[in-house]
């Protein structure tokens, strides 16, 4: 089982590797670098040297920049820091808890829910958030990208019902844009294509992505295309992020945001207000807040689903209805997300 941390970058030509690239590059991967530039030396004593080799830490500068000097509970940072917590052993978590095994159907071809095929694309992110769902997927071997995307452009051909394409990871984003063209050239050959979703974090937390070269292949597409962030906090927005959504909305993509419902990040009715509220002034609509997928390592994020409950509830009485994402909870084998 390879994590996705140890995977390599997809590189660009090497005479036009882009600025985005550079940065991801940059980014902080030593958690004491990360305390003592935050001048917090007194978390040292919680970090986990064993659940950082299990799942490197991996936070652009960008993303730090967001961060609060001096505050330890910041939320931000509660989302990439190794800690011991993430050692402690629970009942009911597991190496799988989303069934992805089990909803194979190719290399990197995951097909779970009626009408649409979900591709791993890569299992590199920009940014290893210690709550990821899938930290233990063995990508090495999953990746849809790894064959030229052959596999999983034979499998949806092959399937008249697959009328959804999403791409996913790790994060489809962090390939190099020569390499979704590539797909996306094979996939226009499919006619029962009608929608092309991503999933990707990396607007959020590495904005230098959204690039003219990113635009110049989105903008052509055939598709309606869904870009659906991940966002868990408002503080996680700033100009430069303002700015990268801007320009995908200029070339027609549909913003959406996913946040996962994370203790000591957002579970309290004023942090998912502001979330929502902030997200919104971006041009994204609210779409799922999670339930905490139960994979291991990640017990000590778990919020229990008579306080999700409660918020949702709170949430739901204060804001405009469009502003309410869906409580959902992931479930093998259901047919969609379950809500709450
Ligand atoms: S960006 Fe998504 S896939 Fe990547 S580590 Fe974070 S939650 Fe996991």
């Amino acid at each position: 089982m390879i994590p996705a941390a140890s995977l390599p970058l997809q590189p660009e030509p090497a005479h036009s590797a882009p600025r985005w690239q550079q940065a991801w590059r940059d980014a902080v991967r030593d958690p004491m670098a990360l305390l003592a530039q935050l001048r917090l030396p007194e978390l040292a004593a919680r970090l986990s040297p064993q659940a950082a080799a299990q799942f490197q830490m991996r936070v652009p500068q960008g993303f730090v920049a967001r961060m609060r000097v001096g505050d330890a509970a910041d939320p931000l940072l509660r989302q990439v820091l190794p800690l011991d917590d993430e050692m402690r052993p629970a009942h009911g978590f597991s190496l799988d808890a989303v069934g992805d095994a089990a909803a194979r159907s190719g290399a990197g071809v995951l097909q779970k829910y009626n009408g649409r095929a979900l591709l791993v694309a890569t299992g590199s992110c920009a940014i290893n958030c210690r709550y990821c769902f899938r930290r233990h997927f063995p990508y090495a071997e999953e990746t849809a990208a790894r064959d030229g995307w052959r596999e999983a452009v034979d499998l949806i051909a092959a399937d008249t019902s697959v009328e959804e394409v999403l791409l996913s990871g790790g994060d489809p984003l962090s390939l190099a844009t020569h390499k979704l063209a590539e797909l996306t050239a094979a996939l226009i050959r499919v006619p029962h294509l009608k929608r092309l979703r991503i999933h990707s974090r990396l607007p959020i937390v590495l904005p230098e992505r959204v690039d003219q070269a990113l635009l110049d292949w989105l903008a052509p597409l055939p598709w309606p295309v869904t870009l659906v962030v991940h966002a868990n906090h408002a503080n996680e927005f700033d100009a430069q992020v303002d700015r990268a959504l801007a320009r995908l909305r200029g070339v027609g993509v549909t913003l959406l945001n996913q946040a996962v419902l994370l203790r000591g990040v957002n579970d309290s009715v004023q942090a998912l207000t502001d979330l929502s509220e902030r997200g919104f002034a971006a041009g994204v609509l609210p779409y799922y807040l999670h339930q905490l997928d139960r994979v291991q390592g990640v017990a000590h994020f778990e919020v229990d689903d008579d306080t999700a409950r409660a918020l949702h509830r709170a949430l739901a009485a204060r804001l405009s209805g469009y502003l309410v994402p869906r409580l959902v909870r992931e479930i093998q084998g259901d047919t969609g997300k379950r809500p709450l």
